[in-house]
C-alpha cells in the first residue's frame, strides 16, 4: 500500500492547501500520487532560436533554452503595459511578450538568468518570430553559485502534465506550476514507498509496467509512449478490483442455495393475462418465461433485464412479482427517484386492480403516522408489494419475508449495492434489475458479469415512430403554435429546460424562469405545470397526477422526467438546448412521448448554428470538434428511434462514463478506465481475477495478500465477500 501519510509532509503544502486538497478528495499522499493529469502538453521539442522560423503558425509548442539579455516594460498606445523579455542563445535573439502581469514579472527575472521557455511561435509585424505568454522554468539564476547543474524543468522542455484545478485550489495559490512542483516533490520522496501488489505472473502476462514506474510516468512521462504504457497499468488496476468484486460476487451467487422456490401457481398471472388490454409481445413472453424459470429454483435469481424505453418492462416485472406473491413472499420495487416510485405505484396498482393485493408506497416526507403504519405492514408481512426508492433498503425497514427485489433503471445501482440486498431477508431474495440503457452483449457481460441477461428486443406493435426534428430559436413561434394545436386536440406536451450543469440544484432555477416566461408571455390561456428536483415529493406527486389526468396541458421540467414517466396522452417533447444533452439522455427524454397510439413528436431546439459561426471565427479547434459531435448526436436522434443503434453511436462518439453512469457507480471508481474503449482490459482483468478467485478463494496465498489487503480496505462494507481466514 502506498503511504497514507498526511499531506503535511509534502513540500509546499501547508494547512490551507491541505484543506483545499481535501475538498477535491485528496486526503493522503497516496491520494495525491493518484491525482493524475487529465492531459499533457508536449513541449519536448527543444530548438535553437534561429530555427524558430520553421515553427511559425504551426500547431506545435517548442522549447528554447536561453539567457535573459534585456527586460523592459513598455506602454501601448492605449496605455496598457507590456512586459518584454529579450532572450538570447548562441544563434540569435528572441522577444517574449507578456500583456499582463508586467509588474510582478519585472521583479521575477534578472538579466543573466537562464530560462527554458515553451510556446507556440507567433510573429511580429515584420514576420519575425516571437513568443507570447510563454511558459518558463528558470534553469539557473544569475546569482546562483552552481551553474553547472540545471534545475529541474517542470514546465518546459518535456511532456508536461495538466491537472484539473478548481477555485479552491487557485485561492490557495495552487495553479498548474505549483501543482507540478508539489507533485514532483511528493514523487521524489514517496514513490519508493509505493508497493507493488500484482503478482509477477500477471505483470508479465499482460505486459504491464510496475506500479512505481506507472505512477511516475503518468505524472512526468519521458515519452508519450511511456505515458500510454503507464496509463494502461493504472486502467488495468481499476478493472482488476472491479472484476475481483464481480468474481467474488459471482462465486457467492453460484454457490448460493439460500433462495426460495417461487414456482408460479398460475392463478394470479392467468387472471392478469385475461384482463390485459393488449397482447404481450413475443419478446416479453420470452423474458417472462426466463424469469419464471429462474424463480423456480432455490438458487436466487440475479437477472438483468434490458429493454428500450417503452418496450414494456414494467408489466414483465409484474408477472415476476405475482409468482413471489403466490408463494406468500413480499416484493420490493425500487425506483431511482420518488416521482418514478409514485408512478410505479400508480401503474402497478392499476395492473393489480382486480387481484386484491396489498401494495404500499414508501417515500420520504410521508407523515410519521403513515410511515410507521407502512413499516408495520412490511414487518408483519401483510404488505405484499412495497414500492419506493433506495430508502427501501435502509436498516429500519424490516421485511417479514422478502422474496423478490425489482430494481428499475439499474445503472444507478452498483454491484456492491446489489450484493447488500441479499442481507435483507432470512433467505436470499430473487433479484431482477431493469435498465433502459441497452448495451452490447460483450460489454454487458464484463460490466454486469454477476448477472444473467435478458433482453426485450421488440416494441409493442401499436407504436408509431416518433417524428423527430432539429429546430432553432427562430422557429419558436411556429413550434409554440404547433404545441397549441396538439393541445387543442386534447393532447399534452413536455418542455425540457436547458441543462445548465449536471446538477439538479442549479437546473431548478432555469425551470422556474422558463415556466414563468411561458405562462406569462406565450401560453397565457393554457395550464402549465412545473417539475424540478427541488420540489417536495408531495408537490411532485400533485403535479404528476394533474398531468396524468390532463389537468395540465404543458409540463415544464428539468431532466427529472428523464426516466420512466409514463403519460400516454403526451405527444410533444420539446427539448431546449438539446445539444447539451447526451444521446442516452435525449433518447430517454424522447421516450416520454410515443407511449400511446397517437403520432408523437420530439423537437430538439439547438443553438448549434450560431455557435458554429462564432467558434469558427475564433478558430478553436477543440470546440469545433465538440460541436461536430453534438451535431452528430442530434442527427442520430432524427435518424433513428432504436435504442440499441443510438447506444452504438453513443459509444462511438465518446466514452462511456455518462452513458452507464459508471463513474457514479461507487465501487467501480473508474477514474481512468473507459469501459467502452478499454473493454479488452476489462476482459483480461476478468480472466485474471476469476483465476485467482477459483484457485485461492480466500486470498490466502502470499502473492495475494496485498491484493486482499487493498480489496478489504476499499470494500470494507462488503467484507463477507472475502471471508477472513
Ligand atoms: P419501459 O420498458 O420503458 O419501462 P413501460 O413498462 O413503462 O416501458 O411500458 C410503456 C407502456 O407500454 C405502458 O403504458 C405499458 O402499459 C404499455 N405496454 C407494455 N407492454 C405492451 C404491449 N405488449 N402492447 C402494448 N402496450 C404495452
Ligand atoms: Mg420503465
Amino acid at each position: 500500500m502506498i503511504s497514507t501519510d498526511s499531506l503535511q509532509f509534502v513540500k509546499g503544502i501547508g494547512p490551507k492547501r491541505i484543506q483545499a486538497l481535501n475538498l477535491i478528495g485528496i486526503n493522503s499522499i497516496s491520494d495525491l500520487l493518484y491525482y493524475f493529469p487529465y492531459d499533457y502538453l508536449d513541449r519536448s521539442k527543444i530548438v535553437k532560436i534561429e530555427k524558430l522560423k520553421n515553427f511559425i503558425n504551426k500547431n506545435e509548442e517548442v522549447t528554447i533554452v536561453a539567457e535573459i539579455f534585456r527586460q523592459e516594460t513598455r506602454r501601448t498606445r492605449n496605455g496598457k503595459k507590456i512586459f518584454i523579455l529579450t532572450v538570447k542563445d548562441e544563434t540569435g535573439f528572441l522577444p517574449c511578450l507578456y500583456f499582463h502581469g508586467a509588474h510582478w514579472l519585472s521583479k521575477m527575472f534578472n538579466v543573466g538568468d537562464v530560462l527554458a521557455l515553451s510556446s507556440f511561435v507567433e510573429i511580429d509585424k515584420y514576420n519575425r518570430p516571437q513568443f507570447i505568454h510563454s511558459e518558463h522554468d528558470r534553469l539557473f539564476a544569475i546569482d546562483d553559485d552552481d551553474k553547472t547543474n540545471w534545475k529541474e524543468k517542470l514546465n518546459t522542455g518535456a511532456i508536461i502534465p495538466k491537472y484539473h484545478l478548481n477555485e479552491e485550489l487557485r485561492k490557495v495559490g495552487i495553479e498548474q506550476r505549483q501543482l507540478r512542483k508539489i507533485m514532483r516533490d511528493a514523487l521524489n520522496r514517496y514513490l519508493n514507498s509505493v508497493e507493488e501488489y500484482l503478482p509477477r505472473a500477471i505483470l508479465n502476462e499482460r505486459a504491464l509496467l510496475n506500479l512505481q514506474s506507472a505512477i511516475s510516468h503518468l505524472h512526468f512521462p519521458d515519452s508519450l509512449e511511456n505515458k500510454n504504457h503507464a496509463l494502461k497499468r493504472i486502467k488495468y488496476d481499476e478493472s482488476f478490483y472491479f472484476q475481483l468484486l464481480i468474481a467474488f460476487r459471482k462465486k457467492e451467487i453460484e454457490e448460493d442455495r439460500n433462495g426460495i422456490n417461487c414456482k408460479s401457481k398460475n392463478i394470479l398471472n392467468k387472471k392478469l393475462l385475461s384482463e390485459l388490454t393488449f397482447n404481450l409481445t413475443s419478446a416479453q413472453q420470452k423474458v417472462i418465461s426466463e424469469i419464471s424459470h429462474d424463480m423456480s429454483s432455490t438458487k436466487p435469481m440475479n437477472r438483468l433485464l434490458q429493454g428500450d424505453v417503452g418496450s414494456g418492462k414494467t408489466i414483465v416485472s409484474f408477472f415476476a412479482m405475482l409468482s413471489a406473491i403466490e408463494n406468500n413472499l413480499q416484493v420490493a420495487l425500487m425506483a431511482p427517484t420518488e416521482i418514478l416510485a409514485e408512478q410505479h405505484f400508480a401503474t402497478i396498482s392499476h395492473f393489480a386492480k382486480n387481484l386484491n393485493l396489498n401494495i404500499r408506497l414508501l417515500v420520504g416526507k410521508q407523515s410519521k403516522k403513515l410511515r410507521s403504519d407502512i413499516l408495520e405492514d412490511i414487518g408483519r408481512g401483510s404488505a405484499q408489494i412495497i414500492i419506493g426508492t433506495h430508502a427501501l433498503f435502509q436498516k429500519h425497514v424490516v421485511f417479514e419475508n422478502l422474496g423478490l427485489v425489482v430494481i428499475d433503471e439499474q445503472h444507478r445501482f452498483g454491484v456492491s449495492q446489489r450484493a447488500q440486498l441479499r442481507e435483507k431477508g432470512k433467505s436470499h431474495p430473487h433479484l431482477l434489475v431493469m435498465t433502459a440503457t441497452p448495451i452490447p452483449r460483450s460489454l454487458a457481460m464484463t460490466l454486469y458479469g454477476d448477472l444473467d441477461i435478458s433482453t426485450i428486443d421488440e416494441m409493442p406493435k401499436n407504436r408509431k415512430k416518433i417524428k423527430t426534428a432539429i429546430r432553432f430559436d427562430k422557429d419558436k413561434v411556429k413550434i409554440y403554435d404547433f404545441i397549441r394545436k396538439e393541445i387543442s386536440e386534447q393532447k399534452q406536451a413536455y418542455i425540457v429546460v436547458p441543462l445548465i450543469e449536471e446538477s439538479e440544484k442549479v437546473n431548478y432555477k432555469s425551470a422556474i424562469d422558463e415556466f414563468e416566461n411561458l405562462q406569462k408571455n406565450i401560453f397565457t390561456d393554457l395550464k402549465l405545470g412545473l417539475l424540478h428536483g427541488k420540489l417536495s415529493s408531495d408537490e411532485k406527486r400533485i403535479v404528476m397526477e394533474k398531468f396524468a389526468k390532463n389537468k395540465i396541458n404543458i409540463l415544464v421540467s428539468t431532466t427529472v422526467i428523464e426516466v420512466g414517466i409514463d403519460v400516454a396522452n403526451a405527444t410533444v417533447m420539446m427539448i431546449e438546448d438539446a445539444e447539451k444533452f447526451g444521446l442516452a439522455q435525449l433518447h430517454q427524454l424522447r421516450g416520454r412521448v410515443g407511449r400511446g397510439t397517437e403520432q408523437s413528436y420530439c423537437i430538439l431546439i439547438s443553438k448549434l448554428d450560431e455557435k458554429i459561426k462564432t467558434t469558427y471565427s475564433e478558430n478553436k479547434k477543440e470546440n469545433i470538434e465538440r460541436i461536430k459531435i453534438a451535431k452528430k448526436r442530434l442527427e442520430t436522434m432524427v435518424a433513428t428511434n432504436d435504442g440499441f443503434k443510438i447506444a452504438e453511436v453513443d459509444l462511438e462518439l465518446r466514452g462511456s462514463g455518462e452513458l452507464f453512469g459508471m463513474r457514479q457507480a461507487g465501487e467501480a471508481n473508474f477514474m481512468m478506465l473507459d469501459v467502452v474503449h478499454d473493454t479488452e482490459l476489462l476482459i483480461f482483468a476478468r480472466e485474471d481475477t476469476s483465476a485467482i478467485v477459483q484457485s485461492d478463494p480466500n486470498l490466502l496465498r502470499d502473492e495475494h495478500k496485498k491484493i486482499k489487503n487493498i480489496f478489504q480496505k476499499r470494500f470494507q462494507h462488503l467484507l463477507s465477500f472475502v471471508r477472513s481466514g
